[in-house]
């Protein structure tokens, strides 16, 4: 059996989008499952649209991924060079070669002729006007044209492309692995060009030459490609690699969360969510776009909720590893129909894997953040305080919003748990309480809950009344873990002093 070969093929022209991602993390997968090989072919000929940086960009965010490839141009690989600006010479003997078995034909039309054209076929009540079988006759072009006239211009420097000869009124049938057969009459395609006057073959011609000297066996990429895959097909037959035609599985789109549509940067900006892996700094107007994982995401939280939108598993199971992924995916059940992006579904999977993580593991992340925030803590502390705080969490970071008593005096006393719960002899009996806790040796969650609950029988008082109490002064706020294991962390002489400083500032 033939070594199945997937790639993924992103034109350096931005940011990669998550849908770019997506592709990536399919082929990826499916890679795996077949224990196939994954390239990167990065497909820069359309040198007016190079983006700097978009293509550092892609490397980055798909490593961050954890999405691994056997080839591509930084580990190389039998099939180089994996970056179609570096294979510019291969290109052209196979749009002459289409050219020489009347396949492709010499076009030399100027812009202004062009649009004659168009002007004139629109005229004529044609809506959408096309360089096709039709109206090639009236071009200038190798077709039209005399040969000694196709000659001289070629002679005189004259600037002509190379267009494909698309059959008039011809079916061109595809068996799409996720679409089932696709079949486009001819008429509806137009003459496009495959080789420009820059000497570059357009994405078309390289993306097909490529396919084929790479040996891919599966095309899978997004369905706006769909509309060019006959064209494709033709190619192949036209340049004698039917048989090594690859197959072709186009995605379902990713649509917008609300209306339809393929969703945009626009749709992350007004709905406020990253629609790209990484922060993006835009070269040019210096703007940033936000990325998942700077906001906090996890990679791999971002990539089960990514393989999720267009597959599934066919059973409940919604957290899957990128290694469980690689078995358990499949095209079969990739779906047909456009996937909404649910923006607080990528929120759960983040709180889902955040749970997951062991408290040693959380800490190292939130070291970082209090390192930014001046906050000296030792690991084993900042770990505790994961345990405590993980539960609530959805993002590292909330463990810092929500947990910065761990760290340091509250600064600030939540105003309505104070107009609530604050009487006019609480002082009195926090004062008292104090007392008991200061005599305690063992200073253990246990203890000062023991100490606490005899504290409130002994004196009548209900819990409901003096724990909010207790826990302001500790912490500022009306809610959060357990006030006895607060305690406990922040120790003994903390909770005195704490509980000092609140009988002192808070007024009712
Ligand atoms: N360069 C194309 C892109 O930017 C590749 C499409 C394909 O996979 O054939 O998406």
């Amino acid at each position: 059996m033939t070594k199945v070969r997937v790639r993924f093929a992103p034109s350096p022209t931005g940011p990669l989008h998550i849908g770019g991602v997506r592709t990536a993390l399919y082929n990826y997968l499916f890679a795996k499952k077949h224990n196939g090989n994954l390239i990167l072919r990065i497909e820069d000929t359309d040198q007016s649209r190079y983006v700097d940086g978009a293509e550092e960009y892609i490397v980055n965010s798909l490593q961050w991924c954890g999405i691994k490839f056997d080839e591509g141009p930084i580990n190389g690989g039998d099939f180089g060079p994996y970056k179609q600006s570096q294979r510019k010479d291969i290109y052209k003997k196979y749009a002459e070669f289409l050219v020489d078995n009347d396949k492709a034909y010499y076009a030399f039309d100027t812009k202004e002729e062009l649009e004659e054209m168009r002007v004139r076929m629109k005229k004529a009540g044609v809506a959408s006007p096309q360089y096709n079988s039709i109206t090639r006759e009236s071009m200038h072009n190798s077709i039209s044209l005399s040969e000694d006239e196709v000659q001289k211009r070629i002679q005189e420097n004259q600037k002509y492309v190379i267009r494909l000869k698309i059959p008039r009124n011809e079916e061109v049938k595809i068996n799409d692995l996720v679409r089932g057969w696709v079949v486009v009459n001819t008429n509806n395609i137009d003459d496009k060009v495959i080789f420009k006057s820059d000497g570059m073959p357009t994405y078309h011609l390289a993306n097909v030459v490529d396919d084929y000297l790479m040996k891919i066996t599966h095309v899978i990429r997004g369905e706006e490609w769909l509309p060019s895959a006959p064209l494709h097909v033709l190619l192949y037959k036209y340049l004698g690699w039917e048989s090594k035609q690859p197959k072709f599985a186009h995605l379902p789109l990713i649509l917008k969360p609300d209306g339809n549509g393929k969703l945009s940067k626009r749709d992350g900006d007004r709905l406020g969510f990253p629609v790209f892996p990484l922060n993006w700094t835009n070269p040019e107007t210096k703007e940033i776009s936000l990325g998942y994982k700077e906001g906090g995401y996890f990679p791999e939280a971002f990539i089960n909720m990514l393989a999720f939108l267009g597959w599934n598993p066919g059973t409940p199971q919604e957290l899957f590893s990128l290694n469980e992924l690689c078995k358990t995916f499949s095209l079969e059940r990739v779906g047909r129909s456009g996937a909404k992006f649910d923006f607080d579904k990528t929120k759960w999977y983040n709180q889902q894997y955040l749970r997951s993580k062991t408290k040693t593991e959380l800490a190292e992340i939130l070291q970082v953040l209090l390192k930014e925030n001046n906050i000296n803590a030792d690991i084993n502390y900042v770990a505790s305080v994961c345990e405590q705080l993980k539960e609530r969490a959805t993002f590292v970071k909330d463990m810092w919003d929500e947990g910065k008593y761990f760290f340091q005096q509250p600064r600030l006393y939540d105003e309505k748990t104070i107009r609530k719960k604050w009487k006019d002899n609480t002082h009195v009996i926090l004062n008292e309480l104090r007392l008991e806790i200061s005599k305690i040796e063992k200073f253990t969650s246990e203890e000062i809950e023991n100490v606490f609950k005899q504290f409130l029988e002994r004196n009548k008082i209900k819990m409901g009344v003096l724990l909010p109490a207790f826990r302001l002064s500790l912490t500022g706020l009306g809610m959060g873990p357990s006030l006895f294991n607060i305690a406990e962390l922040i120790g003994k002489k903390e909770t005195l002093s704490r509980i000092d400083i609140a009988i002192k500032k808070i007024k009712k």
